[in-house]
């Protein structure tokens, strides 16, 4: 008698993965670091092979479900979340495979701490890192992945030499620049459309043994954008950032974040590297740590948010790319109507110059500029209210609006509605190679609907 398999609740799995309608196990995947979005999966792979997640992708066709990758589930908008369909957790594909003097390979699965470890035990560290350690790889390379080094090095997705990736029929493909090079590009921030990153070659360098990490103090934008512009063109930092801080008081404060890499006894000059800047130098906070200890810093602020419980509360981010020719006049007009309530006493505006030469992803959006800045709303709100969260998002989306009116690019790891349009245009000249690309790789659409792109 012949099986139907439409009628099977479970795939055939042959290896030790285990496939759960649990209900708590459905709650989690429901959610995400956002708390402003919820969609509840029918059923979560927690996926402990490759091949169980290549047979899963397989099922999930044969019965028309939707199925998206879930990594550390630090998205904030449900865009890991999938109603009704099956939500694949690559927590446990997180195998470290090798390291080798000029790359490694790791599994989609594994947070960057984990292979910063692994690289860091052979003198070596991935060029980019992001500023918190505790995503996943394969979550960070679907969306770009920038850093304090990105203007050097560009964004993660940029030294990224090889994948594997499970796509719509349940093969495992590698792809690089020369093999399957469509693809290659396709996954690179492409927002999970074309496949599950399941394996991953990363470029690696030498790490510098310590930092000295030179935060410094403004007060105004201006002289704040300055100093960045002088620092990003001289090349004085080896990783440059900047925010905008609540100061506690209803104002706001300019802290120009730069760090120089240093071995053994080389000490910086600290003289020489803040000459003719112009910060309110008896403010100025220089310290001198560990290249470990540096790139772990936002570890402290975790620590502090989940022990006051804002770490739970929702967060409606806004990450944008403003043009360099014009970001500080929209940075200013946008600075002029917030409050320090908009982001919180533990929030930020993270705004910085980048140059993009270096950034080469063909799915990463940019303005067509060769200086572009970040420009984030970190909220963190102090309300766990659904009604404030909302009234935020609806604030991101006319921020969204007016940004992009003025040429700026979102960076897609933002908490906003987005309509298939405003997706189309948001890919611009590059949509008809993604529509294509999951035309070939996806044609069922099952993967990452949470982005609502297709
Ligand atoms: C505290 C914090 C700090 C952050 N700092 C930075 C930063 O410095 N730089 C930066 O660029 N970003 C930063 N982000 C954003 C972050 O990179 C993205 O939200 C990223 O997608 C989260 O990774 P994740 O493992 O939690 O992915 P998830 O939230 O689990 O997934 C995100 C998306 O990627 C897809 N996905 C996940 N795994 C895979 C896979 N293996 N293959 C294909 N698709 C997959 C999912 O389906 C989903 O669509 C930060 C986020 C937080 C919460």
């Amino acid at each position: 008698m012949a099986i139907d398999k439409r009628a099977a609740q479970h795939p055939d799995l042959a290896g030790p993965s285990m496939f759960s309608r649990d209900p708590q196990d459905l709650a989690e995947a429901a959610d995400d670091f956002g708390h402003v979005v919820q969609r509840r999966p029918q059923a979560v792979l927690k996926a402990a092979s490759v091949a169980d997640i290549a047979d899963l992708v397989r099922w999930a066709a044969s019965r028309g479900l939707k199925v998206a990758a879930r990594g550390q589930g630090h998205s904030t908008y449900g865009r890991a979340a999938v109603d009704g369909g099956i939500v694949i957790e690559m927590k446990a594909i997180n195998t470290i495979h090798y390291v080798q003097p000029d790359h490694m390979v790791v599994d989609a699965g594994a947070t960057w701490s984990t292979v910063l470890d692994a690289a860091l035990a052979y003198g070596l560290t991935p060029p980019v890192l992001p500023n918190y350690l505790e995503l996943s790889v394969g979550g960070t390379l679907a969306v770009g992945g920038i850093g304090g080094t990105t203007f050097r090095h560009g964004m993660q997705t940029d030294n990224v030499l090889a994948l594997n990736v499970v796509t719509g029929d349940g093969r495992e493909l590698t792809c690089s620049e020369d093999v399957n090079p469509d693809l290659f590009d396709a996954v690179r921030a492409g927002l999970g459309q074309c496949g599950i990153i399941t394996r991953v070659t990363l470029r690696l360098m030498r790490a510098p043994e310590r930092v000295r990490r030179f935060h410094l103090l403004y007060s105004d934008l201006r002289s704040l954008t300055e100093d960045q512009r002088t620092a990003l063109a001289d090349g004085r930092f080896d990783y440059l950032q900047g925010a905008v801080l609540p100061d506690g008081a209803g104002a706001w404060q300019y802290q120009l974040e730069g760090v120089v890499f240093y071995d053994g006894a080389a000490v910086p000059d600290d003289k020489a590297v803040l000459a003719g800047l112009s910060d309110q130098r008896s403010a100025a906070d220089i310290s001198d740590v560990s290249y470990s200890e540096d790139v772990r810093a936002f570890a402290r602020l975790e620590n502090l948010l989940r022990s006051n419980g804002q770490w739970f509360s929702p967060h409606p981010w806004l990450l944008t790319f403003l043009l360099g020719s014009c970001a500080e006049q929209i940075a200013s007009d946008i600075l002029n109507g917030l409050t320090n309530e908009d982001v919180g006493p533990f929030g930020r505006i993270t705004f910085y110059p980048l140059l993009t030469g270096a950034l080469r992803t063909p799915l990463l959006r940019l303005p067509d500029e060769s200086i572009v800045f970040p420009f984030n709303l970190v909220r963190i709100p102090t309300s766990s209210g659904a009604v404030e969260a909302e009234q935020l998002v609806a604030r991101n989306r006319m921020l969204y609006e007016h940004i992009r009116d003025a040429g700026g690019i979102l960076y897609p790891v933002s908490a906003l509605p987005m309509s298939r349009d405003d997706w189309r245009s948001h890919f611009g000249p590059k949509w008809s190679f993604l529509d294509g690309a999951k035309r070939r790789y996806d044609p069922l659409d099952a993967f990452a609907p949470g982005y609502e792109l297709f």
